[in-house]
């Protein structure tokens, strides 16, 4: 069992012929609502990869909590643990794209600020006897903490996607594995990537802050694991990128199932970086996460 703890949000998406200036009014083409979250999207990302999966987060009592929670359910996923906030919104992320494709994003954490270390704490049972916990940075540090403390008293590895990019505490990087992209690995060890011998300097100076394995995701070049011995690029499979939202969380979904059903990080990567790249190949967040059987077809 593949348990997520993090952030449930509805993306309301918004596109216009042009990005709104400050004091400007503008008209545009639609809105549609897509429920999205780092959390809920590496959730349904796991679920499609044949994990059995439980989340733990917490909506609003509006018409959004709803909707969110009917669409992770629909997914088959275990929603015992996810909290309904009273007198609160759902997280949302209002989404403005030009036609040109730049775009102007704001966030509402909404409910997902609201789960707490106590709430955690109640919710130890979904979280004990599971293989995998995956958590990301969309819900509060200390709660984020108070996950990975219970995974590590009952064995479950961690799993930690620190998105958005952010500084950490300590204790949040006592994981098994940490998987950052480029931006979000310097965010915390500062530097740059170009080469590959950036991304192993990097993942090197990650590791030494705690986590037992570091994987940075190196986009279309793949991805750099450094497991402490030795650092290795796991290249990734070649395809036709239209729009890369969620290919890390298609990545970090499909790791977390293949690592607990292998106990192969090489595999389990490699595995990833395929589901990860049939993301980028398709429009969308939730929509472009891709089932296992189109990820094992790839691999053949
Ligand atoms: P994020 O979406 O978090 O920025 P990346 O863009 O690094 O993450 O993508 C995650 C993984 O998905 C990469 O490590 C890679 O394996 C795969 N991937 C992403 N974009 C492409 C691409 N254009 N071609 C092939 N693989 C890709």
């Amino acid at each position: 069992t593949i348990a997520v703890l993090g952030s449930i949000n509805m993306d309301l998406v918004i596109r216009c012929d042009h990005l709104p200036k400050p004091g400007e009014t503008v008209s545009a083409q639609s809105m549609t609502e897509v429920p999205g979250g780092k959390g809920a999207n590496q959730a349904v990302a796991a679920a499609r990869c044949g994990g059995a999966v439980r989340m733990i987060g917490c909506v609003g009592d509006d018409g959004f909590g709803q909707k969110l929670l009917a669409n992770l359910i629909a997914e088959s996923i275990d929603c015992d643990a996810v909290l309904k906030a009273e007198s609160c919104e759902s997280g949302l992320a209002i989404v403005n794209v030009e036609n040109s494709g730049e775009n102007a994003i704001i966030v509402i954490p909404g409910a997902n600020a609201r789960i707490t270390p106590a709430d955690v704490r109640r919710f130890e049972n979904a979280i004990n006897d599971c293989d995998v916990l995956m958590v990301q940075l969309e819900t509060p540090q200390p709660t984020v903490l108070a996950g990975i403390q219970t995974a590590k008293r009952s064995g479950a590895k961690v799993i930690l996607d620190p998105a958005p990019a952010a500084t950490l505490g300590d204790g949040l990087l006592d994981v098994d594995l940490i998987c950052p992209n480029e931006s979000e690995a310097t965010a915390i060890v500062g530097g740059r990537i170009e080469t590959i011998d950036d991304a192993v300097a990097i993942a090197k100076q990650l590791h030494a802050r705690g986590p037992a394995a570091v994987a940075i995701t190196l986009g279309p070049r793949g991805t750099m694991l450094y497991d402490g011995a030795r650092a290795e690029l796991i290249e990734s499979i070649e395809v036709d990128a239209v729009d890369t939202t969620a290919a890390g969380d298609a990545f970090a979904g499909a790791l977390a199932v293949r690592w607990a059903e292998t106990g192969s990080l090489r595999d389990a990567i490699a595995w990833a970086n395929r589901a990860g790249a049939l993301a980028a190949s398709k429009r969308g967040a939730q929509p472009s996460l891709p089932q296992r059987t189109q990820i094992d077809a790839v691999c053949d």
